[in-house]
């Protein structure tokens, strides 16, 4: 029995480890239009005002308030793009349109509907007050000011101002590539008509779809049976090409259980039991891409220490063995790999955001092992309550479809009692 020769760790200490072992990939530049969910490398540092320029809110005369109540000789007009070279003096006005610059002289934008035109004069209101309707230059940014962090993830908003800002392209960090496997004499290719005995490799794609989500870029290596020669060139030959392998099934104890005496045999396994439930024979290696190098790599990473310098090429790689069972190698993603492929794309937040919410039921403890309890969510006046998903065995996913939340329960025998407010980590909000 192999599996006795791991110690079982506990669940927070061996995503911390996890996280030590995991390194910030390197940087490269991305057009804007490739920029979405990428996650900044450097600060982003306004290289001019925004808006430039002083300009018109709305549709209107460009005068000045000192002039309130007169009738004034419009001189010229200021559209967006084309600027009025004329200096509105005292008596005088423009016409100017939404996003046009305001002339000079001018402090104040009178919107055309409050306004009487008569042939080349207009007449303004009383009571105007400088510093209406318009954008002063650097209002929304200084020049030189901090626009966002390193380690902010680029949405709509994100890009859209560093377009105004006049950057093309972003300076952001590699998405880590993924090999992707699974193993088990019984699996088949989903759509194949199961033999005696067979199931779907449904875990594929549902970890495809959870690497996706946490920013991986996929490599799908398919199904390796339950022969030691066999998985060890698949998983050799995916390393040279990968920054982390995740493998699911075969790190149970049994005969057929081939995973952790590969990863030993090709670098370190860190974790190969933990305190966890769902998942508790989850696996956590760092490997060399090709055996025979290993010795030699290390030397060299011990000369060049450099953080963030590692990733393809000859550097050291993560392995993450998941469990078989669906339920425990989505949670087992969720707790340990997805926040280190967070870390190796550089965000500053790892985690899920958690919540407090109220339990709704009594979440009983399971031994020495930390439960994550798989809950939806429901909206009770100002607070959220938990309910659980029902049966949280680990080979039904049924648990885990439509789970609003994971509640942590931890390890001993009460429990958590029914009303008790805890906090949650949310994976989708009803
Ligand atoms: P193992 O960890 O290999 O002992 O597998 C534990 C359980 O998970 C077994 O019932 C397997 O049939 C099931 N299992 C393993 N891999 C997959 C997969 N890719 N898709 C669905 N079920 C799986
Ligand atoms: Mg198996």
């Amino acid at each position: 029995m192999r599996a006795s020769a791991y110690p079982l760790v506990d669940a927070a200490g061996a995503a911390a480890l996890v996280l030590q072992h995991t390194p910030v990939l390197g940087t490269e530049t991305v057009a804007l239009a490739d920029a979405y969910g990428r996650v900044l490398a450097a600060d982003l540092v306004a290289s001019s005002a925004l808006p430039p320029h002083p300009a018109s809110a709305v549709d209107g005369y460009a005068v000045r308030a000192a002039d309130a109540g007169r009738t004034l000789r419009v001189v010229g007009e200021s559209a967006a793009g084309r600027p009025l070279s004329a200096h509105v003096d005292a008596g005088t006005a423009a016409r100017i349109l939404t996003g046009g610059v305001v002339p000079e002289g001018a402090d104040t934008i009178v919107m055309v509907e409050d306004t009487r035109v008569d042939g080349e004069s207009v007449t303004v209101p009383d009571g105007l007050k400088a510093g209406t309707n318009l954008h002063r230059p650097g209002s929304d940014l200084r020049a030189g000011e901090r626009v966002m962090p390193a380690g902010t993830q680029l949405g709509p908003a994100e890009i859209g101002l560093a377009a105004a800002l006049g950057a093309p392209r972003l300076q952001v960090h590699r998405r880590p590539a993924v090999a992707l496997m699974s193993t088990g004499d019984e699996l088949v290719e989903v759509g194949e008509t199961p033999g005696p005995g067979q199931i779907p490799d449904s875990n594929r794609w549902a970890l495809l779809a959870a690497l996706r989500e946490a920013g991986a870029d996929v490599r799908l290596l398919g199904i390796a049976p339950d022969r030691a020669e066999d998985l060890r060139k698949l998983v050799i030959g995916a390393l040279r090409e990968a920054d982390a392998l995740v493998t699911s099934g075969g790190v149970s104890v049994g005969t057929h259980d081939l995973v952790k005496p590969l990863l030993e045999s090709l670098g370190t396994v860190h974790i190969g039991r933990v305190k966890l439930k769902p998942g508790k024979p989850f696996t956590f290696a760092t490997v060399f891409p090709s055996p025979a190098s290993g010795a030699q790599i290390e030397r060299e990473q011990r000369v060049h220490a450099a953080p963030g310098a590692q990733g393809q090429g000859e550097g050291k790689r993560l392995a993450f063995g998941l469990p078989g069972f669906p339920v425990s190698s989505l949670v087992t993603f969720e707790v340990f790999v997805r926040p280190a492929l967070r870390k190796m794309q550089g965000f500053a937040q790892l985690q899920r955001p958690s919540l407090p919410v109220r339990l709704g039921f009594h979440a009983q403890a399971v031994g020495d092992r930390t439960e994550y309890h798989r809950v939806t969510l429901r909206r009770e006046g100002a607070e959220l309550v938990a309910t659980s998903t029902g049966s949280q065995s680990s080979s039904r996913l049924m648990s885990l479809a439509g789970a609003h939340a994971l509640v942590r329960v931890p390890p001993g025998d009460q429990g958590i009692s029914a009303g008790s407010v805890v906090e949650a980590l949310i994976l989708a909000l009803p």
